[in-house]
């Protein structure tokens, strides 16, 4: 048995043998072209895109079909490819002037281009490269006779291995007979790994070459949860996969009455529960989950998916979609927080010495009003369709909420001048994430309507430890005490000036966390729609008295390593109890 170490992108456990897919690249060769025959070559390289179009929409259509209209959308930036200016200028520059034939001209134009979007150090461009090639070998296809070379799906229950599979690729492989995926190449933001959690398939990436050296058949076990694939796993490994399966849909078939019930503690106390999500077609699984509302919309992830910055119209599109897909649940839309690890050259946002300290989040749109403004006019619109509130990241201060206000009161004046529907009182409220904003909490609390803690920068700027840094990523402690008072601070300050206080950081996802975080007096809690029906029943088993008595005990602790410890017995004492008892265990 070999264990290879890759990135968990979508958790889960799957066992089953390798289905490879290897599509042969297409490399043209160059030919000169006549003077004569340039309109010829202009006219094949208009087929062949064309056909790619034609290709592309049909697979779009399926993906709509299978999954739902957002997965569908996955493929319309590779349609925005085919239509890009730069990319017809530079292809038919190339036959007219250089008189090389229409492949080898297109080849070179989309080579130029994915080469300066892999100097930029952005997983989301690297993705692109990912469309751009997708794109580049679909259209070299519709060169010939525009049949679809596409990967032939699994004729069993298979486990998808590849170096790297794009949108469509995905997209024509269809749910059938997909357990799991193992990629030599992508991140957590790759488009594979975006659908692999949307279909709910344990996925792991990033695994260096490992991938593409396994040979159809092997039999292997996929952790996607802690980012691991073993081969040829033996006895006790298969057996012990073949549990942990089982499980899994156990689980989630216990877990799914949960769905339309509230967070309730049996003494009376609600929590709402709430989702994260960073793209529209995660609205889904949010709501399968029974997520009361979004509790975070990451903005940002859908400027990176758009390419270009987009318009406030486009904006509205999308923002509405997710607002009337949430049927009247609020969704909570973060503002821009670019900045940090979040660069992105075509916003403007640049990487920096000391990033995390730097143009970040509320800073960066301040400084850039329009930018900001069109994207709070947005929000306000898609109010309209629904419910929606705004909430700012990264604020250290008072004066970055009323500046930011003002932006919104521009906004807001500019609507009703335009005429367009809007609703003017929409909750603002504010991210807890940095110390300055824990300690000024008081003062923020009574200029917002409420707040929201993001843990993981909290916890990085707090304990001073970078977040994206894996040397010191054993200081990430939720239970440090300075991370346990700062929760207990803002909630606290909430609460005495009369507005809610919620949590969306990661720490929400911990499930040996949530009678904590209850405890502390939250109201709302935003975490993965993964990890929202577990919160939601310990929250149903545990009265409000027990839990704000664990939060007390915590808060009394010296360090992390005895809170943690004392939180690991007190949990499995509960257990047994409860087991004794009858009760859930
Ligand atoms: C956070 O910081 O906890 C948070 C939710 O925001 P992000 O992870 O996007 O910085
Ligand atoms: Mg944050």
């Amino acid at each position: 048995m070999r264990t290879l170490a890759g990135i968990g992108a979508s958790p889960g456990f799957a066992l089953g043998p390798i289905h490879t897919i290897r599509l042969a690249t297409i490399v043209p060769r160059r030919r000169a072209v006549a003077v004569k025959d340039v309109p010829v070559e202009i006219e094949r390289f208009r087929v062949a895109v064309e056909r790619a179009r034609d290709q592309i929409r049909d697979l779009s259509e399926q993906l709509t079909h299978e999954l739902g209209s957002e997965e569908g959308a996955i493929l319309s930036s590779q349609l925005l490819i085919l239509e890009d200016e730069m990319i017809w200028d530079a292809t038919l520059a190339a036959i007219r002037l250089e008189r090389i034939n229409a492949e080898a001209a297109f080849a070179r134009t989309v080579g130029d281009l994915a080469a300066r979007f892999l100097e930029i150090e952005d997983a989301t461009f690297r993705d692109r490269v990912n469309d751009l090639r997708d794109v580049e070998q679909r259209v070299l296809r519709g060169f010939t006779d525009g049949a679809v070379v596409g990967p032939v799906p699994p004729a069993v229950p298979s486990i998808i291995a590849s170096r790297n599979l794009t949108p469509s690729d995905t997209a024509a492989l269809g749910r059938y007979n997909v357990l799991g995926f193992v990629m030599d190449e992508g991140g957590n933001t790759s488009h594979v790994a975006i659908l692999a959690r949307s279909l709910g398939v344990p996925a792991v990436v990033g695994l260096r070459g490992a991938a593409a050296q396994l040979a159809v058949g092997d039999i292997v076990a996929v952790d996607g949860t802690g980012g691991q694939v073993l081969v040829e796993p033996d006895d006790d490994t298969r057996q012990r996969f073949s549990v942990l399966t089982r499980q899994q849909v156990v689980v989630n078939e216990k877990l799914a009455y949960l769905r339309d019930l509230p967070a309730i503690s049996p003494d009376g106390r609600r929590v709402q529960m709430m989702a994260n999500i960073e793209l529209p077609i995660e609205v889904e699984e949010a709501l399968a989950r029974g997520a009361e509302g979004i509790g975070l919309l990451r903005t940002e992830y859908l400027f990176f998916q758009h390419g270009t910055i987009p318009t406030e119209d486009d904006q509205v599109r999308i923002y509405n979609e997710i607002v009337r897909r949430m049927g009247g649940r609020p969704v909570i839309f973060r503002t821009l927080d670019v900045g940090g690890d979040k660069v992105s050259d075509y916003l403007g946002a640049k990487r920096e010495y000391n990033p995390f300290l730097g143009w970040r989040g509320i800073r960066f749109s301040l400084a850039n009003r329009v930018l900001f403004k069109t994207q709070v006019k947005a929000i306000y619109r898609a109010a309209a369709a629904g419910s929606a509130k705004l909430m700012f990241p990264m604020i250290t201060g008072v004066e970055e909420l009323r500046q930011a206000r003002e932006v919104c009161a521009e906004a807001v004046a500019e609507l009703a001048a335009e005429g367009k529907p809007h609703v003017p009182d929409i909750q603002v409220g504010v991210m807890i994430e940095t110390p300055a904003a824990v300690l000024a909490a008081d003062l923020l609390a009574r200029e917002c309507d409420f707040f929201s803690i993001g843990t993981n920068d909290l916890i990085q700027y707090t304990l001073a430890m970078d977040r994206g840094n894996s040397r010191v990523s054993y200081l990430y402690r939720p239970l440090h005490p300075a991370v346990l008072r700062s929760i207990k601070l803002t909630v606290d300050a909430a609460h005495n000036a009369g507005i809610w206080a919620g949590l969306c950081g990661e720490m929400s996802a911990e499930t040996r966390l949530a009678e904590v975080l209850f405890g502390l007096g939250l109201d709302e809690i935003s975490t993965h729609g993964a990890a929202l029906p577990k919160v939601k029943q310990v929250i149903r088993w545990t009265p409000y008295s027990e839990a704000r008595s664990v939060a007390d005990h915590l808060l009394a602790m010296t360090t992390a390593d005895e809170a943690d410890a004392w939180l690991a017995d007190y949990i499995a004492t509960r257990k047994r109890e409860r087991a004794a008892e009858g009760g859930p265990a």
